[in-house]
């Protein structure tokens, strides 16, 4: 992947290999056995890039994509992006008609949503297809077990009314990175009751959906009739402790890489960046990676403040970060190893070159992999290998 950045390259930049987006759907296509597959490309593809990984991920079998905001789905409609698409994070006053317009599924948690997009249904003349969550344990969106009764009567009549069809029935996990853990067992009863009463009702659900990318990999038995893979898709694991992507056969699409902007030989004693959160305790070189925390590089990535500091390869070697991450640049203490300005840094990859990972980076950050990947880019300019892969 090295020879991709060599020549004329921008100071830092994120590579993003859309064949790794292609194959890992792809991947997920059969893993979800009879289900379909809905790769989730909200934040931007997970800082990936939206409409790239949406086609990415199209070309390697995905039937639906999904965003959280209605924007990120227009956004997708606007570039050219066909096939089956649901937003399913609404605020009062949604841009509702534009959804119907732009033949975006929608979701509904309560009865005012169901109200606001009949409205709508009824502006345009489009029917919109309505797909109505129930909250079996998140504790975050959806109806309670208690209100779902009256949500399904609500949409039931909206669509005698002609006005809606309600072909999806949905949730969403708390703990599906722990399997064995038993509030997935209560998860799933609780969504099978719901769906059943829906269903005794008059529903005719078109899809039911429940997992993400964890339970896609680990639990067949949430799979129901579609999937909704973020992370995975991205070819990092959502259950980092348990298997690693290659283990599933993933292959992580990001890398993040800068060139030295400065090597410098100081003394011992020299305190680095701001706060001296790190002293050189020799004479040593000290490196100058172009890159902060505006970039997305976490401030936790820091050194000597609590954390190990963020790992990076620099000249075949794993180094970690010297002090702390500051708004655009960090400093590496390279001992005596001879490093110039223009060597190439990679902050991670996927990890086959000897580079660290962006679970790596989630480790040395006391956070998770979804947080690394989706801060990086705004920036830096985004360099995408495999074009191909997403036409
Ligand atoms: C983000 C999201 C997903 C995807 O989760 P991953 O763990 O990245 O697979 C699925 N469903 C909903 C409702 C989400 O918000």
């Amino acid at each position: 992947m090295g020879d991709h950045v060599r020549g004329a390259v921008p100071h830092a930049q994120v590579l993003v290999d859309l064949s790794a987006i292609r194959d890992n759907a792809a991947e997920l296509r059969v893993r979800a056995g009879s289900a379909e597959l809905m790769a989730v490309v909200k934040a931007d593809g997970y800082g990936h890039g939206l409409v790239p990984a949406a086609r990415a991920a199209q070309v390697g079998g995905a039937t639906w994509l999904g965003t959280a905001v209605l924007a990120e789905a227009l956004a997708l409609r606007a570039a050219g992006i066909e096939g089956r698409l649901m937003a399913w994070l609404c605020a009062p006053g949604e841009r509702w008609t534009d959804a119907l317009a732009a033949d975006v599924d929608v979701s509904a948690a309560a009865p005012w949503v169901v109200a606001e997009i009949a409205d709508a249904a009824r502006e345009t003349g489009r029917i919109a297809r309505l797909h109505l969550k129930i909250d079996t344990g998140l504790g975050r969106s959806g109806s309670t077990e208690a209100d779902w009764p009256g949500l399904v009567d609500v949409a039931l009549k909206a669509q005698a009314e002609g006005l809606v069809n309600v072909v999806g029935l949905w949730s969403h996990f708390a703990i599906a990175d722990a399997p064995e853990h038993p509030a997935n067992v209560a998860q799933v009863e609780t969504f099978r009751s719901a769906v059943a009463l829906a269903e005794a009702r008059g529903v005719r659900p078109e899809v039911r959906h429940l997992a993400n990318s964890a339970a896609t990999l680990m639990s067949p038995h949430t799979h129901f009739d579609l999937v909704r893979t973020g992370l995975a898709v991205y070819g990092l694991s959502p259950l980092a402790d348990v298997v690693s992507p290659g283990d599933v056969g993933l292959r992580p699409a990001m890398s993040v890489r800068a060139r030295l902007a400065l090597v410098k030989r100081v003394t011992a004693g020299q305190g680095v960046s701001y706060g001296h959160f790190h002293v050189t305790d020799r004479e040593t070189n000290l490196a100058l990676v172009p890159l902060g925390y505006a970039d997305g590089v976490p401030r936790h990535g820091s050194s000597g403040d609590g954390g190990p500091g963020g790992p990076v390869l620099i000249g075949g070697k794993i180094r970690r970060v010297a002090g702390r991450v500051c708004m655009d640049q960090f400093v590496v203490d390279a001992g005596d190893d001879h490093l110039q300005a223009g060597d190439e840094v990679v902050l991670f990859g996927d990890g086959t070159s000897g580079e660290p990972t962006a679970q790596d980076w989630a480790q040395a950050c006391r956070t998770i992999s979804y947080e690394i990947v989706t801060r990086f880019a705004p920036r830096l300019p985004r360099t995408y290998i495999d074009r191909e892969a997403a036409l």
